[in-house]
């Protein structure tokens, strides 16, 4: 098959490139490198099946493919709160594109939508069927509202022109290619970790976190676009196994051999308490469930995390 990647120069994105590609598929990765980096798909450029397309998918795009996976978008505070606007843009604008281009070609689409459409939430585990508790305009909005706008719309086009599409709410995911420098809990500590700095938790760092391995979310993702019954669907991809933000610190010091300490920092606006996902939706439609545990996903995060230990911050850009 052909398939289209937005945001496939990026963490997920990237992964799931090199997923398709082991599948024996055509690839078309589009990225406007805005939150993305080169250095994700370097590997890829001489594969005769990967072709590269730069582009910002806000403009109209005219490619023919037969899926469609859209995950174009600034995933991380540190991003999104850089490219507010950028960020409201692709996942109303950029979304609207993707699905008359579905529409258009009769393709299959897949929409990344954010376990951070439910807020900080009321209901524990969150369920798809919770609608959550979002602040509509705090700093965090620019994401939280427009992937709700980007899901709305995606139901739209199943409701109004039977489109064959579904959306996939993604939690917390972690692995190798994840931004040294996106200030996300994984990536911050582990390089604080490795260079011996004070590593610093928000509140008294009893807030949660449930983190899932990047290989299971990209196996979640390609059965989500596989399987007929996610057609329609809204689907929570993320791994319940539940941890408070000290623990996290306390594994990833441990696994690096750190010398270095917590250090508590004042709480951030909009900040969620807890999060996890009730996964049982994706357990019966799609007979998924991670399997990758958290201290073996670390190990391989961390040895990918080691070779920018030292380096210029700048350089890491690329
Ligand atoms: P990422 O920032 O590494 O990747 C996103 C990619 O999209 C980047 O390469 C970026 O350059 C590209 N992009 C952004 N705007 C674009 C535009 N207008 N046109 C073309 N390309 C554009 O983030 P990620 O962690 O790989 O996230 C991928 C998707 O998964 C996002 O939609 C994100 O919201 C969703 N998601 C991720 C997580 C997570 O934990 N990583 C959690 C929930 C949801």
């Amino acid at each position: 098959m052909r398939i289209l990647v937005t945001g496939g120069a990026g963490f997920i994105g990237s992964h799931l490139c090199d997923a398709l590609l082991a599948a024996g598929h055509d690839v078309i990765a589009v990225d406007n490198f805005i939150t993305g980096r080169r250095a994700n798909v370097a590997h890829l450029m001489e594969h005769p099946r990967f072709t590269l397309v730069e582009h910002d998918v806000i403009e109209p795009l005219d490619i023919e493919a037969d899926q469609i996976y859209h995950l174009a978008s600034p995933a991380s505070p540190e991003g999104y709160m850089r490219h507010p606007i950028e960020t409201h843009l692709v996942n109303s604008v950029g979304t609207l594109n993707l699905l008359r281009l579905a529409q258009r070609s009769g393709a299959r689409l897949l929409f990344t939508s954010t376990s951070e459409a439910y807020g900080d939430p009321l209901v524990h585990p969150q369920p798809e069927t919770y609608w959550g508790n979002v602040n509509p305009i705090g700093p965090r909005s620019c994401y939280d509202e427009s992937k709700r706008f980007g899901e709305s719309i995606t139901m739209e086009f199943i409701r109004r022109y039977d489109l064959d599409a579904r959306i996939v709410r993604i939690f917390n995911t972690y692995g190798p290619r994840n931004d040294p420098q996106d200030g996300r809990v994984v990536p911050n500590f582990i390089m604080r970790a490795l260079r011996g700095e004070p590593l610093p938790i928000f509140g008294d760092g009893s807030q949660t976190r449930s983190l899932c391995y990047v290989s299971d979310l990209v196996r979640g993702l390609i059965l989500a676009m596989e399987r007929d019954e996610a057609r329609g669907q809204v689907i929570n991809l993320g791994n319940p196994d539940e941890r408070t933000v000290l623990e996290l610190a306390q594994i990833i010091l441990d696994l690096c051999d750190s010398p270095s300490e917590v250090e508590f920092l004042e709480k951030r606006p909009d900040d969620p308490e807890r999060r996890c996902p009730d996964i049982t939706r994706a357990r019966t439609l799609l007979g998924w469930e991670p399997t990758v545990s958290i201290d073996d996903g670390l190990r391989e995060t961390i040895a990918y995390f080691r070779r920018y230990v030292g380096q210029d911050p700048r350089a890491i850009l690329d």
